[in-house]
């Protein structure tokens, strides 16, 4: 069988016009004035058959030979390929992929990637995790926070009453730890950093003051995110799928970002409806284990609630970086369930 094409010999754009002869078990290119070039088929590279474009033979030598033809295709590629541009010619094999590609793409983005992160946490060892949290900590005090004012016997009263809260919930000392900063950014607030550590504000203490079984309610949601893990759950997440999306468009300096942004990426999320929720869950359900009431937790809402609400001209000015905080003080929901 005789098919014409063109040759391209090693490393040149120059080609010719030539004749390719299957016989047996060679393909013989025949240039017109030289002798034949004999090629074995078993050492041949075929392209893989692609619809609308020629099946493209190369050699070892470098040399590649085009039929004209783009619809030819070598009967000793029978194989593989044609099953290929069988798919590639049919319909339903392309809407098929342009639904199924994105659906893919969703699932490993967002189911899972998330559930290898979650899993994976529980791996990571607590050297992390803490060098983790107080590299955020670091960033949020520089942006947020300024020393505390509180009088030093107020701080006392309140470490107090959270060491026995740790001891009541046998929970680990090294690892639950309280500080109090001055914060105009944030106002009355608190929040906890993926290690333990648990930041309350001037301005929560002294909103708080008469309320102290309030402010052990508080105490209690913001160590509920530290035993859910909640923000280490983020910070996996949101880096795992970075990870993914920069394999997946070959952006490998991305990867670098990752490791080097880790610590702000929990802080720009925040913490889902869900995580909220089960924090509350938690506050409510170790109230009443430590013999407080569930109606505690809706009074510190309550105040949390009228206070950002004369406050929130300021609080628009919080940047973004630290929004998640101001999802704190919530919804009439929070106080409702509480009080149930
Ligand atoms: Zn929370």
């Amino acid at each position: 069988m005789n098919v014409q094409g063109h040759y391209f010999p090693n490393a040149s754009s120059n080609y010719q016009l030539c004749v390719a002869k299957i016989s047996g078990s060679h393909v013989e290119i025949n240039h017109g004035n030289d002798e034949p070039v004999r090629y074995a088929i078993n050492e041949l590279n075929l392209s893989s058959a692609i619809a609308g474009l020629a099946d493209e033979l190369s050699f070892d030598d470098g040399g590649r030979f085009i039929p004209l033809d783009v619809d030819f295709r070598w009967a000793f590629n029978a194989k593989n390929n044609h099953s290929l541009e069988r798919l590639e010619k049919n319909k339903w094999a392309i809407i098929a992929a342009i639904v199924v590609t994105p659906l893919f793409m969703w699932l490993m983005l967002y189911k899972v990637v998330p559930t290898i992160a979650v899993y994976s946490v529980d791996t990571l060892p607590h050297s992390v995790v803490e060098q983790m949290g107080e590299q955020s900590f670091a960033v949020i005090k520089k942006l947020a926070l300024d020393p505390t004012e509180l009088p030093d016997e107020q701080q006392a009263r309140v470490q107090r009453h959270f060491k026995t809260m740790l001891d009541e919930l046998a929970l680990e000392k090294s690892v639950y730890r309280l500080s109090f900063y001055k914060s105009q950014s944030f106002g009355a607030n608190a929040f906890a950093l993926p290690h333990g550590r648990i930041v309350v504000t001037d301005e929560l203490a002294n909103l708080l003051a008469d309320k102290p079984n309030a402010l052990k309610a508080v105490l209690l949601h913001e160590i509920g995110h530290v035993v859910h893990q909640h923000s280490v759950r983020i910070t996996a997440q949101s880096a795992a799928s970075t990870i993914v999306l920069a394999v997946i468009f070959g952006d490998l300096e991305g990867i670098a970002e990752v490791a080097l942004g880790t610590g702000a990426s929990f802080a720009q999320q925040g913490f889902s409806r869900d995580m909220e929720r089960e924090a509350d869950s938690y506050a409510l359900t170790q109230l009443e284990n430590l013999g407080y009431s569930s109606n505690d937790f809706a009074d510190a809402i309550e105040a949390l609630q009228s206070a950002h609400t004369t406050e929130n001209e300021h609080l628009k000015k919080v940047n973004n970086l630290l929004e998640y905080l101001s999802s704190h003080p919530s919804s009439q929901e929070r106080i409702d369930n509480a009080r149930k």
